[in-house]
């Protein structure tokens, strides 16, 4: 009988209001249920606000420091639980074990540079146009946040928006995605155990009925959400007819090109990683292959060599490169849009099929590459999320550059080149909010600012210095002490 788990409600854990519940199950093997968790609807939300409105109240007068304890504390029990929690990740998500680790390191540096944050919640004092008069700006908490995470990264998505709302002095209610929740169950009792008090963190899982009720609560001023443009399109208007302060990191459609002076081994390395790590299940995978005319040919080839001599299986076993896709109705998204492909004359070069044997107890599929995709088709144009590589043609520094802005998303990019002058070019008319030279599409480090343009977000950024605005108020104070009235702007002193 597989374990059930509850909710984080009030400082307890307690079951859902309605009392349902719904399956977790790996997605290397269906068979094998990790548990139930709760299927929550707006009740639960509600006495979550009841609580995270009490947490608040309490956390926001905890000194910033003393909050930054709490998360190196945090960063101590992941640092400890690292390969559990890692074992876990890849049994409900499915993802390689080096992949699920580098998600627990994520969360563990981020955990560390809120902890110093504590100490470095800077406010300005800038000079006064009058005399005998101080200015300046500090930042307070905001209340309570309502956190709606993605499935591909369990804990690092969760704590890049959890540890600065914590930090910065906010109560939080999460929803996890319904795809892992176990992650998040594991990182909440890590919270606890830190000296995080109960009231401040609220768990609440579920499926959209959940992220609905969070975002239309009138008690949830703040709302950071990862997943989907369609999904986020929905939040963006409840959250903008509500006036909520709301961050939005959605869909992308990465290129990585590569020019005729690269690299070939590297970039090699680079394309199956980026493509193909995580089952190309990464907002920022690289999801099309930009090559100029002069490699194309012989560099497509390696690529489809290397790419086909993946090897598929359960992330948990050593050798496996590529592990299933979340659920079913992921791998069908990927066989439409295969169809698309060919309904659209590119060429299928490798994969296009799920594999058979043993893998039949998951949600797998072969790394799928098409050729001679055409800009503006809809493969070219539209997100996947799965392990579909489009490679597409082009004669010049200039088209690449084209190709890669032609398209709604602006995630990241990539470029392989070893001139220094088109690198630097590169970064400069690339549309994206990352680019990197000479290394895939992905790999954002926890410290610097993570982000997109266009309809992949909405101006905000996760992660680095940036998002501890986003958790907080700044708050303007003058204080005159020259015992009169001074008019700003109607007093002037002439020098
Ligand atoms: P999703 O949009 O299906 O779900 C994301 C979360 O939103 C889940 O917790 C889900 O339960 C919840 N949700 C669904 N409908 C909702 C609604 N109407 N109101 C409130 N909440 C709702 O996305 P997914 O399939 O979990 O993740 C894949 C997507 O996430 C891809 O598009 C990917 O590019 C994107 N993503 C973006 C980033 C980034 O930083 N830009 C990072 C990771 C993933």
């Amino acid at each position: 009988m597989a374990r059930t788990f509850r909710n984080f409600i009030g400082g307890e854990w307690v079951e859902p209001a309605e009392g349902r519940y719904f399956q977790n199950r790996n997605p290397a093997d269906h068979a094998d249920v990790i548990g139930r968790f709760p299927d929550s609807t707006a009740r639960d939300v509600d006495e979550a606000v009841r609580s995270a409105r009490r947490g608040f109240t309490l956390w926001s007068r905890t000194p910033a420091p003393a909050r930054g304890d709490v998360l190196r504390r945090v960063g101590d029990l992941l640092v400890e639980r690292k390969e559990k929690i890692a074992d876990a990740m890849t049994r409900e998500m499915g993802k390689v074990l080096a992949e699920t680790r580098g998600d627990v390191q994520e969360g563990i540096d981020t955990a560390f540079y809120a902890a110093t944050e504590g100490r470095r919640l800077f406010g300005q004092v800038v000079p006064s146009e009058l005399r005998s008069k101080w200015a300046m700006s500090y930042r307070r908490p905001i209340g309570v946040v309502g956190l709606i995470t993605p499935f591909n990264f369990p804990m690092a998505i969760p704590t890049w928006k959890m540890f600065p709302a914590l930090l910065c002095g906010n109560a939080v209610i999460i929803k996890p995605s319904e795809d892992v929740p176990h992650t998040v169950h594991l990182l909440v009792e890590i919270l606890l155990e830190a000296g995080l008090p109960p009231e401040v963190i609220q768990l609440v899982h579920g499926g959209s009925d959940v992220g609905e009720a969070i975002v239309s609560h009138p008690e949830i001023p703040v709302i950071s959400f990862t997943g989907s443009t369609e999904t986020g399109a929905i939040i963006g208007e409840t959250c903008g007819r509500m006036h909520k302060r709301l961050s939005l990191e959605m869909g992308g459609k990465n290129a990585m090109i590569v020019m005729d002076d690269a690299d070939l081994d590297l970039a090699l390395e680079g394309v199956l990683w980026g493509a193909f790590g995580t089952t190309g299940q990464r907002c920022t995978a690289t999801s099309r292959l930009i090559l100029h005319r002069k490699i194309h040919d012989r560099f497509l080839a390696r690529v489809a060599d290397a790419a086909d001599a993946l090897r598929l299986g359960d992330g948990r076993v050593d050798r496996t490169d590529v592990g299933p896709l979340i659920h079913e109705a992921s791998r069908e998204k990927v066989e439409r849009y295969v169809a698309i492909g060919q309904d659209e004359g590119a060429e299928l070069v490798i994969g296009g099929r799920r594999p058979g044997g043993r893998l039949a107890a998951g949600t797998f599929y072969r790394p799928t590459i098409f050729a001679g995709v055409k800009p503006r088709s809809r493969l070219e144009q539209e997100e996947i999320f799965g392990p579909v590589l489009s490679v597409i043609r082009v004669g010049s520094f200039d088209d690449a550059v084209r190709v890669n802005n032609d398209v709604r998303y602006g995630l990241s990019s990539s470029i392989y080149t070893s001139d220094v002058n088109r690198a630097f070019r590169a970064l400069e008319l690339l549309d994206n909010g990352i680019t990197y030279v000479n290394a895939p599409t992905i790999g954002a480090e926890a410290h610097l600012p993570f982000g997109g343009v266009k309809a992949t977000g909405n101006g905000h950024r996760e992660g680095g210095w940036e998002v501890y605005d986003f958790y907080s108020e700044t708050k303007v104070c003058y204080v005159d002490y020259s015992g009169r009235l001074q008019r700003a702007q109607i007093d002037t002193y002439d020098v």
